[in-house]
């Protein structure tokens, strides 16, 4: 780097960059922590701030020599910021002695600002992704291979400091604290933020446990044409048979699934039921139409998933036509070429595809240009004020009529009442599903309830 700037841009790079690591250093950390502050303030957004300390760096240094140990800094310096967004700051900080709570870090930290995070969820990601791919593979120093594990210190702003100072020190109290009690592993400030990933970790290593015991249950939800309100098919909504909690619904385990990266090995063996259930009861010639399944974004972004759903199709017998799967919109926001290449390979399998809570957020029909959609689910949130207000039932109209133009078929989610029913039917919605209709139920009592498909009126009349 010497050789290839001035001196003068030489001299300016080193004021703001780590000359070992070739991060930025402790005095554009601050600079840039102290902006994400003064923009939280104004603006209201969350951030966190990490505290990364290598454990037994001290020793390796002793023992290697401070050569050795500067290019193992460069090297985990790399590797770390590999495994965070560009717009996140990693840092080195250095000696800090100037801060008096942090005197007592010793040079190996590392720092990372993660600013608009939304949860408390994120910083759990990223530490955990942080402290992974450290242990994932050991470190060449000199001749040896040395595996190296670190301890993170988090705090969250506003909640743990509202300055570069405060959240410096949590961080540092929550690190400290990190490395006395649970080396290897992270800690938040506040106690119950640490409870709460406590928690988080807890759930993880249960909901590990719940994959390899099959404690997961499937639960079906059955779906009615608007008009004549004959049986159209069935979505699945994964349940948790919980040893010790009960039945616990997806909003208890999906989010720590997809952060922990087990929505993978969780989706395939949901999918796989599904397809199961749906085969032995074709078998039996109880059902008609297609099964819906969810499938998360994280799974539309793992390189094997077109893969592992041929291969599920093809050990369950499964007919691609009438397997359903739903996505929700954020896949669509993110959208990718990536993504685009993979929904075109799941269409090209012959399966359906589904847009589900259109409405919820922030997708346009304009969005769904060009991807390979057949159905689209508008929001509960939208058909839960269809009776009281003339607008969002204008929108509702406008979205079907729409979403017809485009030739999606059209799926109202959260149907109540019969109030409801009646606006749908009018506006020209093809299929309906809500608690009106039916709630989800596992799978035996499904069957005796509303198979064999012979439509609602007969069924309620029985
Ligand atoms: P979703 O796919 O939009 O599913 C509809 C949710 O609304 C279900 O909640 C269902 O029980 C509920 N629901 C249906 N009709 C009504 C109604 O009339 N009133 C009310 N209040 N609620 C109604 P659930 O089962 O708790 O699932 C929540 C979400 O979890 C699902 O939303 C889906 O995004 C996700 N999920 C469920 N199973 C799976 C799965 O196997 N894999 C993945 N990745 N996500 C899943
Ligand atoms: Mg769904
Ligand atoms: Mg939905």
């Amino acid at each position: 780097l010497r050789n290839t700037l001035s001196a003068k841009a030489y001299r300016d790079r080193l004021a703001y960059f780590d000359r070992v690591t070739g991060l930025p250093n402790r005095r554009m950390f601050i600079d840039r922590l102290d902006w994400a502050c003064r923009h939280a303030k104004r603006f209201g957004d969350r951030g966190a701030v990490l505290l990364l300390d290598l454990d037994r760096f001290r020793q390796i240094n002793e023992a290697f020599g401070p050569n050795a140990g500067d290019t193992l800094l460069h090297e985990v310096g790399e590797r770390l910021a590999a495994c965070v967004r560009e717009t996140d700051a990693m840092a080195r900080l250095g000696r800090m002695g100037s801060i008096p709570s942090l005197s007592h870090l010793g040079g190996d930290e590392f720092s990372l600002l993660l600013t608009q995070i939304d949860c408390d969820e994120n910083a759990v990601a990223v530490s955990t992704r942080l402290l992974d791919c450290l242990r994932s593979k050991p470190f060449k120093v000199g001749n040896s291979e040395i595996s190296l594990s670190a301890s993170i210190g988090v705090s969250v702003f506003p909640e743990n400091g509202k300055d570069v100072d405060s959240l410096l020190k949590n961080a540092g109290v929550a690190l400290r604290h990190a490395k006395e009690e649970r080396r290897g592993q992270f800690a938040f400030f506040s106690r119950e933020l640490n409870a709460r990933a406590l928690q988080r970790l807890n759930i993880e290593n249960e909901l590990r446990r719940a994959i390899e015991n099959n404690e997961f249950r499937l639960h079906l939800q059955p779906k009615f044409h608007t008009s004549g309100r004959a049986f159209a098919g069935a979505e699945a909504l994964a349940r948790w048979q919980h040893p010790d909690r009960g039945l616990l619904g997806p909003m208890d385990f999906i989010p720590v699934a997809e952060s922990s990266g087990l929505i993978v090995s969780f989706g395939e063996k949901i999918l796989t039921s599904a397809c199961t259930q749906f085969v032995e009861w074709t078998s039996r010639g109880l059902y008609q139409g297609r099964i819906s399944v969810n499938v998360s974004a994280l799974q539309i972004r793992d390189p094997g998933f077109v893969d592992s759903v041929a291969r599920i199709l093809a050990q369950t017998r499964m007919p691609p036509g009438s397997l359903c799967l739903e996505v929700t919109e954020s896949v669509i926001l993110q959208r990718t070429s990536e993504t685009s290449k993979v929904l075109q390979q799941l269409h090209e399998l012959g399966l359906w595809l589904s847009i589900d809570d259109f409405g919820a957020g922030f997708t346009s029909l304009g969005h769904l240009k060009g991807l390979p959609f057949d159905e689209l689910k508008i929001d509960k949130s939208l058909i839960d004020s269809i009776e009281k207000e003339p607008r969002s039932r204008a929108i509702v109209s406008a979205v079907i009529a729409l979403a017809h133009h485009l030739g999606h078929r059209v799926v109202a989610e959260g149907v109540e009442t019969a109030g409801q029913h009646a606006i749908l039917l009018e506006s020209g919605s093809d299929e309906c599903q809500g608690y009106f209709f039916g709630k989800p139920v596992a799978a035996p009592e499904f069957e005796a309830r509303w198979l064999p498909a012979n439509g609602l009126e007969k069924k309620s009349a029985a």
